[in-house]
This record gives C-alpha cells, structure tokens and sequence, in this order.
C-alpha cells in the first residue's frame, strides 16, 4: 500500500522546531497587548464572494490561488454554498467588524490575529500551500480618527519593534503610496495608455491585466517583462494633494521615532483593496521569498463588502518566513533541544506506579519531568535520562521505604542523597 504523506505544499511542525514558533507567538502577544490590541479568531473559511469582492477578482490570489469548493445543500431548505479556504484575514477580519456593528462604539477597533492561510501556489522554500499569518488591524469610523496618518506610522513604529524583539536581525522597511481610490483610477488610465505600444511583448497574464486591471501589471514577476515594467509611469505621479499630504505626514511621523524605510514607487501589494500607504518589511537572509511582511491601508474595503464606511490599516506577517529567518541566524536552534529538570527511574515495574506518584508531586511543584519504566534497565533509563534531562532521579524500593532519593546531576557528574520533601527545592537549584 502506498504510504499517505503530507498533501504538497502542507508540512508538519514538530519539537524543538515548534518552541521558535511558541517564541515568536508569545513575543507578538506582547508586543500587541503594549499596544492595545485585542485576539479576534475568525473561521478558515468564507463565502466565497467575501474574497471575490475584498481581495479582488483580479489578483493572483482570487484568480487562481484560491481553495474553493461547493458546498452541498443538506437539506431542502438549504442553498448549495461555494465556501473557500481564507487565503488571507484581513477580509475576514472586516466581515466580522461589520457583522458585529463593532463601528457602533464609534471607537477604533484594534484587533490582531494569529492563524492559518491556504493559498494553491507553487511551493518553494519559504512558499507553502498552508502558512501563518500574524497580523492586526486598526479600522474605525472617520470620527475615530481611523484615516489619520499617525495611524499608519504607529502600526509601522510597532512593526520595528516587533521585528527587534523578535530578534530578527537587518530587515528594511519600503514604504509607498497607492493613493485614493480616484487616484488609483487615475494611474490605471495613464499605465493603460502607456502599456498600448509595450503590451505585446509581454506575457499573456500582462495582457489580460493590461485590459482589466493594469495595476496588477506591476505584480508580474516574469524577469523578461521587468525592464519594460522599469520603464511604466509611477503611481507618485498621480497621487491628488491629499494623498500626498497623507504619506508626507506618515514619513514626518516616522522620521521622529527614528523608524528607518526606504522609498519604492513600485509597490503596490498584490491585493486589490489597498489604499494611500502600503508597505513590505523585506529580509535578505530569504532569497527569491524575501518579504517577511506586507501591509496597507484599505479605506474602501468595508463598503466594498458592504459595510459602512471604515477606513484601517493593517499588515500580515508571515510566521513560517520569520521562523525561516531566525534559524538561519540561531543556527544552533535545532541542535540543542531544551532539557527537562528532572527523569525519574523506576528500577522494576513494580515501581512504576509509584513513579507515577512522584512524577506528579514534582510536575505540580512546577518542575519539567520526564517519566522512564520500570522495564528498563539501569544502564538504559541513564542513557534515555543524559539525551533529554539534567538530573536522574533513581526511585528503586530501598528509596521508597526510606524517603530518601538518589538523584545524580549530569553536567556535574555528583551523585546526592535527598530527602523527598527536599527534592523539589533540590532540583529546582
Ligand atoms: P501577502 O498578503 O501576500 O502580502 O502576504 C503577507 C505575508 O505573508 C508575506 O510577506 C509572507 O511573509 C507571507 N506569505 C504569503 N504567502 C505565503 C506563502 N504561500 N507561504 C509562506 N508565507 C507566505
């Protein structure tokens, strides 16, 4: 029979590897809770349509990434459904602010997220069918003050953070403007004319996207078409006084925090609901997939969707890149797994239960302890003991009678006599 393995592009995570995730997780709660945001979990997945209408039809992500299915009727009352895997949450995230009227509190929402995405892309190293995201959104009512500029600079002053206490050593910030929603139909116009005489030599996705949505044309990444994309008016050109009030503001706001970015005129993020500010946090250390987060404005994706007007910001990292970046720096990560305190050694299975017994007494005392069996030999349980704890205790049926405990300490090599009422206050020294 054929061995079942992990679907392609999916992958299991195991120990020790597992902990840098824990790490990297529990470092962003941090960070988010100093913050002030707040966890919102929304379902993997959607309608259908949350995606076709938010993300837009147009993207590489909608057009031919996503994980959609027909869902069945059950019963005669009900409607077939076509439901998709979310690819990504910030339409999610926008759903469920609307479904939930959380604009009524006439405050900013500011919520974070932390979870799965599915996406049916070629996998590479650092490209995966399922990967994680973390992420957070600020959106609110205008009177909230949801469109201001200092907005977008504290979410990319948090980012800088996040990433430094993360650890993730030389990232680079490159921040642009896509500008309004008026703005961007401008440039379309203007890219579209300039793409009439260049089009044909360009690929068959460039020529679709220079008729529907000539945008996108700047997320090509077929090398052949770079030197023509290079030579494509930029979006700064068509930017109103507004929107180029909004960035200068964002840049002034930033320079202050001593947040360090480059300028890149072409990114313009591969989703079609982003407005004014966009920006990518990028990593050398990941080659050909070096962007470790990406993020936006989207001041129109709740009406798009629907919903009253709630202009946000928010950005989306990706945790299997981060984990990627940080263990090529910590390259010892994967061979020093962490050490429990303690290995208890029953000598006979006779003495398994009451192994069991110490095992808890020790565990409940906050201690890290691994239990070994009875039906090991001495020689055996040592060598199990030495791979994954710093100290053996031996529990044999002179120790139990007596209370007093054999305990040996690997690093050391000493072998000591302790008190069982003693011995958690032992092994935690
Ligand atoms: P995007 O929404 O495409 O801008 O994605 C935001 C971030 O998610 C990227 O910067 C990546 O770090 C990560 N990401 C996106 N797609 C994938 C994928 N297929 N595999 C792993 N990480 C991904």
């Amino acid at each position: 029979m054929a061995t079942l393995k992990a679907v392609r592009g999916t992958r299991d995570l195991l120990p020790p590897e597992t902990s840098l995730w824990n790490r990297i997780e529990t470092t962003a709660r941090a960070v988010f809770a100093r913050y002030n945001f707040g966890e919102i979990r929304t379902p993997i997945f959607e309608d259908t349509g949350l995606f076709a209408r938010g993300v837009g039809e147009e993207t590489d992500i909608v057009s031919k990434e996503m994980f959609t299915w027909e869902d069945r009727a059950r019963a005669a009352s009900e409607k077939p459904q076509s439901l998709t895997l979310r690819p990504e949450n910030t339409a999610g995230v926008v759903r469920a602010y609307i479904e939930h009227k959380l604009g009524e509190s006439g405050q900013l929402q500011k919520l974070y997220y932390i979870g799965p995405q599915f996406r049916r892309e070629r996998p590479q190293k650092g490209r995966y069918r399922q990967f994680w995201q973390i992420g957070a959104e600020v959106i609110g009512p205008p009177s909230a003050g949801s469109e201001s500029p200092l907005r977008d600079a504290e979410v990319l002053e948090m980012l800088a953070t996040l990433l430094d206490e993360m650890g993730i050593a030389g990232w680079t910030l490159e921040l642009n403007s896509v500008g309004s929603a008026a703005d961007r139909a401008r440039y379309n116009d203007t890219l579209r004319t300039a793409l009439e005489p260049v089009v044909a030599r360009m690929c068959v996705d460039c020529q679709r996207r220079a008729v529907t949505n000539p945008l996108r044309v700047l997320d090509c990444k077929v090398p052949e078409d770079q030197p023509i994309i290079a030579t494509l008016p930029v979006i700064a050109d068509s930017l109103d006084e507004e929107s180029k009030k909004h960035i200068e503001a964002v840049k002034e706001a930033l320079d202050a925090a001593g947040v360090v970015y480059t300028l890149n005129p072409r990114l313009v993020r591969g989703l079609d609901y982003y407005t004014r500010t966009t920006f990518e946090f990028t990593h050398g250390g990941l080659g050909a997939q070096n962007a470790i987060l990406g993020g936006g404005r989207y001041d129109g994706l709740s009406e798009a969707i629907g919903g009253p007007k709630a202009p946000g910001i928010g950005f989306a990292m990706g945790l299997d890149r981060l984990v990627l970046t940080l263990q090529a720096q910590e390259s010892d990560q994967k061979s020093a797994p962490p050490q429990v305190d303690a290995y208890i050694a029953p000598l006979g299975e006779g003495l398994n239960a009451a192994a069991l017994k110490l095992a808890r007494e020790l565990r409940r005392g906050g201690l890290s302890v691994e239990l070994g069996d009875g039906s090991f030999r001495l020689k055996k349980s040592f060598e199990s003991a030495d791979r994954v704890a710093r100290k053996i205790v031996i529990l044999g049926e002179d120790e139990l009678s007596s209370g007093i405990l054999t305990v040996k300490d690997f690093a050391t090599g000493t072998q000591t006599k302790v008190p069982r009422v003693e011995l958690t206050e032992f092994l935690k020294n």
